[in-house]
C-alpha cells in the first residue's frame, strides 16, 4: 500500500550550507498509511537552532537583502522554477509523509501553492506601495514634508504544522521574502522532508544569499521554542494548535515578540431551510477530506429543525459513501491521520461524544479492513448540542457533528457560540439571505453557496481563539513589515 518514497533530503539548510545536525543525530520520518519508516532526517539541537538564528540575523543586518527588491524578485522567480522542476517529487513525498490523498495534491497540498504562493508576492514587489506621501504640515512655525515608509520586520521564525506543510510553508515564505525579511523555517517533526527539499532547492538552484532562509528540523518541539525566546528573532509566524499559539505568546512576551498566529477552528456550515438539500447537505462530508486535518474544515453542520430528518438522512448517506484508504490511490479523498497520537486523540473525542449523549450514526472507530496505518472511520454524530465537547473543541479528525436550529437567528447564535472563528459556509436558495447570515458570523473567512475564498491574494486568518493576523493578501504582506514615519523641512 501507498507510494514508498525513500529519497528524502536528510540535511538542513543553515547559513547557506546543507548540513546534518552538529551532534550527527537523526530521527525517522514515518509513513502514516503504512507505519513504515520512510527514512531519516537531521535532528537539530538548540545549538543548531542558534546557528540558524545567528545566520538569519547576519543576513538581515549585514547583506542588502532587505533593501534590494530586484534581487528578491529574481530569487523568488528562481525558487518558483526550482519548485516546479520537482513538482512530482513533492507530490509523491507529501502523499508518503503526510498521508494526504493524491487528489488533494492537485489542490491545496501542492498545486495551488505552486500556482501563486510565491508568484503573487513576487508580483507585489513591483506593485506594493512601499512608500507614500502625507500632506505637508505647519507646526510651531515649522513646515514639514512627510512620508511613510514600509520596511521589513527583520528575522522571522516560521513554525509550520504537519497537515498542509507545503501550502503553509510557501504561503509564509513568499510574503516573508518578498518583503525583505530573513527566516528560519521550522517544520513539524511529523513531516520534515518537504521542508528539507525546499532547503536543498534554495541552496542548489537559487541566488538566495546564505542565511536568508534556514531550515531546521528537530524531533523536539522545544528546539522550535528557541525561536520564541531569542531576542534576535523579531516575529514568530506560527500555524498550528491554539494551545501552542498561547504558549508562543507567553514565551515571546519577554522579548516583546511580534506574533502572527493561525490557529484552530470549529467552523460551521449552515444549511437554510430553502436550500436544495440533495445537492448541498452531502457536501458536509467534505470534513473527511484529508481525514479532517484542516483548520478551515466545516466540522459542525447546522440543519433547520423543519427539515432535520431529511438532512440527517442525506448526510448519513454522504458520510457512509466517503471513499477512504490508501492515500496514493486516485479514488480516495481520505487517508490516515498523521500519527498514532492523533488517532488516539480523535478516538478519545468520539468516546467523549458518546459519553455526553450525542447519537453516533456512522463510523466511530478504527476500520477493521485497514489494520496498518493510523486510520479512523468517517464518523457522524447527530442530535448534538452545541455545549458538548465534540461541538466546541477542534477534533482534527474525520468527525462531523449535526446540530439542529430553529431559525436564522438561532443558526447565527449557535455558530457564533464558539471560542473559534476561522471559517464557515452558508447555503440558501437566496444568495441575499445567505450573504446576510454570512455577514453576521464572527469568522475570518466564509463561503456563500459554495464560494471559495482561497488564494495568495486573499487574507486568511481567525477571529477570537482562531488567531491573530492574516496570512496572504495585502494584509499578509503588511504583517511582515514595520512602518516608519519620516519628515523633512518643507
Ligand atoms: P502543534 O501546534 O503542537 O504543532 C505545530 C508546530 O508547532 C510544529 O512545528 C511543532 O513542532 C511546533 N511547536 C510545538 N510546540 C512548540 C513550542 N512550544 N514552541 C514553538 N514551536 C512549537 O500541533 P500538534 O501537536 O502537531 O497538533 C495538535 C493539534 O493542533 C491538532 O490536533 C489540531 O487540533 C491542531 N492543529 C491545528 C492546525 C491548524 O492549521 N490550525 C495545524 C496542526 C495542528
Amino acid at each position: 500500500m501507498s507510494s514508498q518514497v525513500t529519497n528524502g533530503e536528510v540535511r538542513m539548510l543553515i547559513d547557506g550550507e546543507l548540513v546534518e545536525a552538529a551532534s550527527g543525530k537523526r530521527f525517522d520520518n514515518v509513513n502514516p498509511a503504512t507505519e513504515e519508516v520512510l527514512g531519516p532526517v537531521a535532528d537539530a539541537s538548540s545549538a543548531d537552532m542558534h546557528r540558524a538564528i545567528d545566520a538569519a540575523r547576519r543576513a538581515f543586518d549585514e547583506s542588502d537583502w532587505s533593501t534590494n527588491r530586484a534581487l528578491r524578485k529574481r530569487c523568488l522567480e528562481q525558487l518558483q522554477a526550482a519548485l516546479e522542476s520537482e513538482r512530482e517529487e513533492f507530490r509523491e513525498e507529501v502523499i508518503a509523509e503526510v498521508g494526504t490523498p493524491r487528489m488533494m495534491t492537485f489542490a491545496a497540498q501542492v498545486d495551488w501553492p505552486l500556482e501563486d504562493a510565491l508568484t503573487w508576492p513576487a508580483k507585489m514587489i513591483d506593485e506594493f506601495e512601499w512608500e507614500r506621501t502625507l500632506p505637508n504640515t505647519e507646526k510651531m512655525g515649522m513646515a514639514s514634508r512627510r512620508g511613510v515608509i514600509k520596511e521589513p520586520m527583520g528575522v522571522i521564525g516560521a513554525i509550520v504544522p504537519w497537515n498542509y506543510p507545503i501550502e503553509v510553508t510557501l504561503n509564509k515564505m513568499g510574503p516573508i521574502l518578498a518583503t525583505g525579511n530573513t527566516m528560519i523555517l521550522k517544520p513539524a517533526p511529523d513531516t520534515p522532508w518537504n521542508a528539507t527539499r525546499i532547503g536543498r532547492l534554495i541552496a542548489e538552484k537559487t541566488d538566495i544569499p546564505p542565511g536568508v532562509v534556514n531550515v531546521v528540523t528537530s524531533a523536539d518541539h522545544l528546539v522550535g521554542e528557541e525561536l520564541t525566546l531569542s531576542p534576535k528573532v523579531d516575529l514568530i509566524s506560527f500555524t498550528g494548535s491554539t494551545a501552542t499559539g498561547r504558549r508562543i505568546m507567553e514565551k515571546g512576551a519577554a522579548t516583546l515578540k511580534r506574533v502572527f498566529l493561525e490557529l484552530g477552528g470549529k467552523s460551521a456550515m449552515i444549511v437554510c431551510d430553502d436550500a436544495d438539500f440533495p445537492s448541498t447537505v452531502p457536501m458536509a462530508s467534505m470534513v473527511c477530506v484529508h481525514a479532517g486535518q484542516g483548520c478551515a474544515m466545516q466540522s459542525r453542520l447546522l440543519l433547520p429543525r423543519s427539515r432535520y430528518d431529511e438532512g440527517v438522512e442525506l448526510i448519513t448517506a454522504g458520510m457512509q459513501g466517503v471513499p477512504y484508504g490508501d492515500p496514493s490511490s486516485d479514488a480516495v479523498v481520505m487517508g490516515p491521520v498523521v500519527s498514532a497520537r492523533q488517532r488516539d486523540r480523535v478516538l478519545g473525542y468520539i468516546e467523549k461524544g458518546q459519553e455526553e449523549g450525542a447519537k453516533l450514526v456512522v463510523g466511530g472507530g478504527r476500520p477493521a479492513h485497514l489494520p496498518k496505518g493510523w486510520f479512523v472511520e468517517p464518523t457522524l454524530f447527530v442530535d448534538v448540542d452545541n455545549t458538548m465537547t465534540i461541538a466546541r473543541e477542534e477534533i482534527f479528525g474525520p468527525v462531523l457533528v449535526v446540530i439542529p436550529y430553529e431559525d436564522d437567528d438561532d443558526a447565527v447564535r449557535i455558530t457564533n457560540d464558539s471560542n473559534y472563528g476561522l471559517s464557515g459556509g452558508v447555503v440558501s436558495a437566496s444568495e441575499e439571505r445567505a450573504t446576510a447570515i454570512a455577514r453576521r458570523i464572527r469568522t475570518g473567512s466564509i463561503g456563500v453557496n459554495g464560494g471559495l475564498w482561497y488564494g495568495a491574494d486573499s487574507p486568511y486568518g481567525g477571529y477570537k481563539d482562531s488567531g491573530i493576523g492574516r496570512q496572504c493578501g495585502i494584509e499578509g504582506l503588511e504583517q511582515y513589515l514595520e512602518t516608519k514615519a519620516i519628515a523633512w523641512p518643507a
